[in-house]
């Protein structure tokens, strides 16, 4: 099973991830975490994107695809991965869809958080009070919606297509959200119910 956890910033992707992470064995696959550690190893890489990051805007695609690349092959028995963050643009979906063939796996199921905007606002304050985070100020938070709504929200068609959707309530507490996605990703439930409609 690989899937892709997708939604807006601070939607509760990587908090899901974690969990199933420890649920099933799955590799979870954040490029803003591999970004993050690139920064605090303080590579040429890190230096590359640090400005880009503080401000909210994506980097380049070419970046996280080479990431991800890497990473599908320092994991290659995982048992499945879990996308967090990526794909965050129409053509990282595409390089993903054909790196996934070329390793013999594709993409299973695409859970879409869906969240009130702006009640993220106070979910970013309150992890910038504990993980200081440079990128959750609210104008850099502002950067990275926008940059979801012009650049990402993109991939729902895309993979409504590919009729490989499901929505959950990501207002829910978090474990009412994790009980959605494992009922989103039961291989029982796959045929037309319960997919995303095109509205
Ligand atoms: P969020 O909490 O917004 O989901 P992430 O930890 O996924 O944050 O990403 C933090 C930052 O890292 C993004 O604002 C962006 O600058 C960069 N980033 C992470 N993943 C990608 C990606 N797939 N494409 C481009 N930039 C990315």
């Amino acid at each position: 099973m690989n899937l892709i956890l997708f939604g807006p910033p601070a939607a509760g992707k990587g908090t899901q991830a974690k969990r199933l992470t420890a649920e099933r064995g799955y590799v979870q696959l954040s490029t803003g975490d591999m970004l993050r550690a690139a920064r605090a190893s303080g590579s040429e890489l890190g230096n590359r994107v640090a400005a880009i990051m503080d401000a909210g805007s994506l980097v380049s695609d070419d970046i996280v695809i080479a990431l991800i690349e890497e990473a599908l092959t320092t994991h290659k028995g995982a048992p499945g991965f879990i996308f967090d963050g990526f794909p965050r643009t129409v053509a990282q979906a595409e390089a993903l869809d054909a790196m996934l063939q070329r390793h013999g796996k594709r993409i299973d199921r695409v859970v879409r958080l869906e969240v009130d905007s702006e009640k993220l606002i106070d979910r970013v304050a309150t992890r910038f009070a504990q993980e200081g985070r440079a990128d959750d100020n609210p104008e850099s938070f502002k950067v990275r919606l926008n940059a979801y709504l012009d650049q990402t929200a993109p991939l729902i068609p895309y993979y409504i297509t590919q009729g490989k959707l499901r929505r959950v309530d990501g207002m829910a507490s978090v474990e009412e959200v994790s009980d959605a996605i494992r009922f989103a990703i039961d291989p029982r439930f796959s045929g037309p119910f319960g997919d995303e409609r095109i509205d």
